[in-house]
């Protein structure tokens, strides 16, 4: 009785995996061509084919020799584009910002605290003057020693949406953890990342944040 029913079984698998490689196929070109083209048609559905596919969309790049990074880079965008007017509708005061540690100077003099790295404005890095402007507008601004921190101080300060700045893991992960929290977030990625001595595009963060870059560059 049982064994009249494996082939039906068997066609089911089969249909499945077709389906799920079509898809696949799909998303990971739609992957690539809002990669190259910073156009995303459908974004929440092709957020959630993303999320759903993570595994095989990045295993059919690494098959065809492409950076399956760009996956999480696509992810990152997408969900920039979801929680963008939240955030941007929101007032600075209610808004945290976290910039990550290795964006400072080699040399920064600044020393961990509970509130994270306190930064004095010393002038080696970039970080000093973003920061006296950003919290002059009201931002809630921390430089961000480890990854259980954010955790801490968005279950201290509770800010109503979070723009964090990182590489694409620690993005893509603090933007999983916001999701979480039911905090809206958008993440920005740096230019160059590292353990040191990281860059960021600057123009992008204050177009963000609505900080003046003429301001911040002169700091
Ligand atoms: S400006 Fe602040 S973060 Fe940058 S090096 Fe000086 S103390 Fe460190």
């Amino acid at each position: 009785m049982l064994e009249s029913f494996y082939p039906i079984i068997g066609q089911i698998v089969v249909y499945l995996f077709a389906i799920l490689l079509v898809a696949t196929i799909i998303i990971a070109i739609l992957v690539v061509y809002s990669f190259k083209t910073e156009a995303f048609p459908f974004p929440n559905v092709m957020l959630s084919g993303i999320l759903f596919l993570e595994g095989s969309i990045k295993a059919f790049f690494r098959l065809l020799n492409v950076d399956d990074s760009i996956a999480d880079n696509v992810v990152i965008q997408l969900k920039n584009k979801i929680s963008l007017k939240q955030f941007e509708n929101l007032p600075f005061n209610k808004k945290a910002i976290f910039l990550p540690q290795c964006l400072r100077s080699i040399d920064c003099p600044a020393k961990l605290s509970p509130e994270g790295i306190q930064c004095i404005n010393c002038g080696q890095c970039d970080i000093g003057g973003a920061k006296k402007i950003l919290e002059g507008m009201g931002y809630m601004v921390f430089i961000v020693p480890g990854s259980s921190f954010i955790k801490r101080m968005v279950r201290k300060y509770k800010p109503e949406a979070i723009l964090g700045v990182g590489c694409v893991p620690e993005v893509k992960g603090g933007l999983d953890l916001c999701h979480r929290f039911g905090v809206p977030a958008i993440g920005l990625v740096l230019d160059r990342d590292g353990c040191v001595s990281t860059s960021l595009n600057w123009d992008a963060f204050c177009d963000l944040t609505k900080a003046d870059i003429t301001r911040l560059s002169r700091s």
